[in-house]
């Protein structure tokens, strides 16, 4: 009798249990000290253990860059067109067509228009956020330009729930109040995963900010951030791991484990079978790593602190990436910038 009972016990535990340790996934690399369990507040108000991650924001297992190509005989990365919606990469070809639509992105000589320095990007910056017309830019700002900048390093804390709970429903991005700091989540090799790139917005001042082959690039805080998962830029067919969303709930890449394509996807990239739990699925179409969240969130902080209270870190001070908050208000299917 008393074996029978056990045996019941594990079988119900194998059915319920998803079996993603959370700490044994980083990049001990990525890791400013070993990942820890603190009490924190997540974003619904209710109290939760929540994993303390504190990270070196910049990548350990894959260089960074190109962005942009420094002449027409260079290769730079890859930008989603905003007139037909390819995925181009950015070389002569592509500025060509930029040209032939009435931009201006390089000089007679070969010489590829694109950003310089720090004072010039922060100008893009400033010429996005305060809503400046193109007219405004082309005379005090930065237009007709491949935006780019050499990331920093910064030491960035972020807190998941360690066990994740489905809320009533799911939050669609437009909706969900992360902060600039935390983006939507993080890769395990400690990049933060940000929302849809805001295209439009960036494209009224005949710029493109383009990521490079693992689908990332700076932000306006100057960070480093995936607007896409290296696992989609890769055609990785493993179906691993490959970070954690906000809620807690794990991001998998664009396949399941035996190579084929996820099925019955819910409105946010999520689904649940053959007893992994819930997870996210990466992809190259919108919303490319989540698009929205299944539970209530945890937050991040610049620095290493041991204060989680996602219910007070909604602006968190940070410029943000060029998308920021508006980068999530595309819709299925038209991932349009905001302000
Ligand atoms: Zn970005
Ligand atoms: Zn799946």
């Amino acid at each position: 009798m008393r074996l029978f009972s056990l045996v019941c016990a594990a079988l119900s535990l194998a059915a319920t249990a998803a079996p993603v340790d959370l700490p044994s996934l980083f990049d001990k690399r990525a890791l400013v000290k070993p990942i820890t369990e603190i009490e924190g507040i997540l974003s619904d108000g209710s109290k939760a253990t929540v994993y303390k991650i504190v990270v070196r924001s910049l990548p350990h297992d894959h260089a960074m860059g190109p962005w942009a190509p420094a002449t027409l005989q260079d290769k730079g990365g890859y930008w989603e067109d905003t007139v037909d919606k390819k995925f181009y990469r950015v070389d002569a070809d592509y500025l060509k067509i930029l040209n032939q639509r009435g931009w201006n992105m390089f000089d007679a000589d070969g010489t590829v228009h694109r950003t310089k320095d720090r004072t010039e990007f922060d100008k893009v910056a400033r010429q996005e956020l305060a809503g400046w017309t193109y007219e405004q830019a082309a005379k005090d700002g930065v237009t007709n330009s491949v935006i780019e900048l050499q990331p920093i390093e910064q030491i960035v804390t972020i807190f998941l729930p360690k066990n994740p709970k489905a809320s009533e429903a799911v939050t669609p991005l437009r909706q969900a109040k992360f902060s600039p700091r935390s983006g939507l989540g993080i890769s395990t090799n400690g990049v933060r995963f940000f929302p849809p790139e805001p295209v439009h917005r960036i494209t009224a001042f005949k710029n493109i900010a383009p990521l490079d082959p693992k689908g990332g690039h700076t932000g306006f805080g100057h960070e480093y951030h995936y607007h896409r998962a290296p696992s989609v830029m890769d055609n990785d067919k493993s179906g691993k791991v490959v970070g954690f969303a906000l809620d807690g709930f794990p991001v998998r890449g664009p396949t399941e484990a035996d190579g084929s394509a996820p099925q019955k996807l819910d409105s946010i990239s999520g689904h649940d079978h053959d007893g992994l739990g819930y997870h996210y699925h990466v992809s190259h179409e919108w919303p490319y790593i989540v698009g929205g969240f299944k539970g209530p969130l945890g937050t991040a902080v610049l620095g290493d602190a041991d204060i989680c209270d996602a219910t007070k870190t909604g602006g968190n001070g940070g410029k943000g990436d060029k998308g920021g908050k508006g980068g999530a208000k595309g819709g299925k299917g038209t991932p349009k910038g905001g302000k």
